[in-house]
């Protein structure tokens, strides 16, 4: 069954995203206009409402959202202000369509860039507590947090998300870029960037 998004969905998921990016930019995860969020609003056919391009995450409205189809390309919508969207939505598309997330949270985080570095092919962690927190267990459980190349074509940044993906682990590090996490809603997506973030200054401290 198809549906379409409606300006009320869409202005709702805008408020959502508004909020949350504030919280990021407060973690100093969102530096300058860096950083980006969306949510679904219908998946069929796949509709994300995602931050605007450009804007200081800090400071979004509800209505400083735009809306994308599954390549990450703006769609219209009636009685929503037709925004730029943020470039990196294509992968945002990419990660809801590939892993049924209902919330993408995309951050520069320094620590996930720091252990990009370090460690190129994946940051492997086990017997934390913490990882709990991103649905896996505290003892006995290898977790590798996979790292991809960056690119700026989200064709190719896709591929490469679908060739590291674990269905266990809701994570990807992009090398000198950032972190990419993804849930069920907004909420769990954020816990799973903080306990991420979290691992990752762990890992970088203790080696
Ligand atoms: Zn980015």
């Amino acid at each position: 069954m198809s549906d379409l998004p409606t300006a009320e969905n869409v202005l709702a998921a805008g408020g959502r995203l508004a909020a949350e990016s504030a919280r990021y930019t407060g973690f100093g995860w969102m530096r300058g206009t860096s950083g980006n969020l969306s949510e679904v609003v219908t998946r069929d056919p796949l509709r994300l409402a995602v931050t605007a391009s450009g804007l200081d995450k800090g400071e979004l409205a509800a209505t400083d959202v735009a809306v994308v189809g599954p390549d990450g390309a703006a769609v219209a919508v009636d009685g929503v202000e037709p925004l730029v969207p943020s470039a990196e939505a294509g992968l945002h598309a990419r990660v809801a369509a590939l892993t049924g997330a209902d919330a993408v949270v995309h951050v520069h985080a320094l620590s996930a860039v720091v252990a990009g570095h370090h460690w190129p092919k994946g940051v492997l962690l086990r017997d934390v507590e913490t990882l709990k927190g991103i649905g896996r267990l505290a003892h006995d459980d290898e977790v590798l947090i996979p790292v991809i190349a960056n690119s700026q074509d989200m064709v190719e940044l896709g591929d490469r998300f679908e060739a590291a993906y674990d269905p266990r682990t809701p994570a990807v590090i992009v090398a000198s870029h950032g972190l990419y996490t993804w849930g069920p809603n907004l909420r769990r997506a954020r816990h799973v960037t903080e306990c991420v973030e979290w691992l990752l200054s762990y890992a970088i401290a203790i080696r």
